[in-house]
């Protein structure tokens, strides 16, 4: 006889691998069904930085979200590395946002106080002060605020992480295989069609990325991801140049193990094309000088490029249909879909257990633009 799934998910990227994680630890039989291979896309892609402050001008549920995500990395640093052998590449060593004039400075200061105001930890320091604990930083900068609770991960390995503990706790993946349609009999789920054949189901989670629209009409034919194209460059350097991600008005320069240096990244919406243009390495590599001079003198490692899924609301999508019995989404986490991964993994598997309902999808529309 067939097998038949509690859950099946569409999309092996960190969201969907996250969803499985959670959703296998609590018994659930699930499936994840990738068309590629488990992280192949933005979340392969990504910078993995845990920028609830660095990311975030004004208060939005978002925010909030991100905060409690946050929270979730040390215990699940540790909770996958002694289970899978995965080391995510967890560090909390903060981000510094800087500033280069005296207009950056004087917004810095506006956000770094309703931050404040929100019980976050930030503080501004001068240029000195900053160059006190990162020397190499270019004179230019005049001053930064420093998020102490902010950090980061290595993206693909947090994906891959979650997905081998899914697959620990029973989960089974089936990748090169695509989804083209959900099984929908009455109003409830019944399976997925797949290039590989129908795989039962009772449920459904939507978390294919930038691919996600023909799914999301089931919800309403306003829903809809596109991508956006991020181009990152990657540097080595035998001499530390930095110990925590320094960030400037969504760019960053974040260290790795290993004397890695990632930078990035460049925005273009509506293209699904990942090709680098040399130009973007450029203007990446321009910029990074005019803050960090010493990358001059790095070693050349590589460049690719993401694609960032955006949802047509401009907020992410998760949670369930009203009408479509076993139909879930959670998809659109577009620029944070690292940092926003552990919280949305355990909010749809609180959801599927029935310990949730769908405030959060209903916050999150409220407000979009
Ligand atoms: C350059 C760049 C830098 C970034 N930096 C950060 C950062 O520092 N911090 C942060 O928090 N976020 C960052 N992000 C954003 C983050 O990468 C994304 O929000 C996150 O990876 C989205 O995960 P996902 O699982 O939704 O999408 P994806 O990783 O794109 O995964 C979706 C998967 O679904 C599969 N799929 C789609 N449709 C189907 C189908 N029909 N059948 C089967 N499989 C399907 C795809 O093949 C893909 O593997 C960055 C993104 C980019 C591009």
């Amino acid at each position: 006889m067939k097998k038949i799934y509690d859950v099946a998910i569409v999309g092996g990227g960190v969201i969907g691998s996250s969803v499985a994680h959670f959703l296998a630890e609590r018994g659930y039989k699930v499936a994840i069904i990738e068309k590629q291979k488990i992280a192949s896309e933005a979340s392969k892609a990504a910078a993995g930085l845990l920028g609830v402050q660095a990311e975030w001008d004004e208060y939005d549920p978002l925010f909030e979200l991100g905060r409690q995500s946050r929270a979730m990395f040390p215990k699940l640093a540790s909770v996958l590395r002694d289970k899978t052998g995965i080391d995510i590449g967890y560090e909390e060593k903060g981000i510094y946002r800087i500033a280069q004039s005296e207009e950056e400075s004087v917004r810095l200061l506006h956000i770094m106080k309703w931050q404040q105001q929100t019980g976050e930890e930030s503080h501004f320091i001068s240029g000195k002060e900053l160059r006190e604990k990162e020397p190499y930083l270019s004179s230019s900068i005049i001053g930064a605020v420093y998020h102490p609770k902010d950090g980061h991960v290595i993206a693909p390995e947090l994906t891959k992480a979650f997905a081998h503990s899914a697959a620990i706790s029973g989960t089974d993946i089936y990748e090169g295989t695509e989804v083209f349609d959900i099984q929908i009999k009455g109003n409830h789920v019944t399976g997925l069609l797949t290039t590989e054949g129908t795989i039962l189901c009772e449920k459904v989670v939507i978390a294919g990325g930038s691919w996600s629209t023909k799914l999301l009409e089931y919800f309403h034919s306003e829903w809809g991801t596109y991508p956006v194209k991020g181009e990152v460059v990657a540097v080595r350097s035998r001499k530390p140049l930095l110990q925590a991600p320094i960030f400037q008005e969504r760019f960053y320069i974040a260290p790795k193990r290993g004397g890695r240096y990632v930078i990035g990244a460049t925005m273009k919406p509506h293209t699904y094309n990942k090709a680098v243009r040399p130009e973007s390495i450029t203007s990446i590599l321009e910029r990074a000088y005019r803050i960090l001079p010493a990358l001059k003198e790095a070693e050349w490692e590589s460049a690719w490029a993401g694609l960032r899924p955006q949802s047509n609301h401009s907020m992410p999508y998760i949670g369930m249909h009203e009408e479509i019995t076993g139909l879930y989404a959670c998809t659109g986490h577009y620029r944070n879909g690292i940092l926003l991964s552990p919280v949305s993994g355990q909010y749809m598997a609180d959801l599927i257990d029935g310990k949730q309902d769908n405030r959060l999808l209903d916050s999150l529309l409220s407000q979009s633009i």
